[in-house]
């Protein structure tokens, strides 16, 4: 299918190509070369890179953190266990099926006590 600008340069002499060229280019959107609009598309891709990395980092540096706050919230577990009656930590701990955690000789010194769950 031919278009008008197929036509066109048959009726244009090369001073009127450079003239229409020039008010083309005025008149458009955007009057960037396409030069000028490739460097203004490769500042704003690498500016969007270093945004990507920065957010990387961030992201990066959330997930150790909660790591760490896993990690530390694992190791409270494991080393709050003591004796709910005298705070004992060493030696033989039971935990009882009310999940309080008492040392051998407390529960010895005490018949009330729950049935215990499990021992360690
Ligand atoms: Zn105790």
């Amino acid at each position: 299918m031919a278009s008008a600008m197929d036509f066109l340069p048959a009726f244009l002499s090369g001073m009127d190509k450079k003239a229409l060229r020039g008010v083309s280019r005025r008149a458009a959107e955007n009057p960037l070369t396409l030069q000028e609009q490739l460097l203004l598309m490769t500042r704003r891709a690498n500016a969007e890179q270093l945004e990507r990395a920065a957010l990387q980092l961030q992201l990066a540096a959330a997930l150790r953190f909660t790591d760490e706050l896993r990690a530390q919230a694992d190791d409270s577990d494991s080393d709050d266990v003591s004796c709910t009656f005298c705070g004992r930590r060493v030696g033989s701990l039971y935990r009882l099926v009310d999940d309080r955690v008492v040392c051998t000789v407390c529960y010895d010194s005490d018949p009330t006590l729950p049935a215990v769950r499990s021992y360690f």
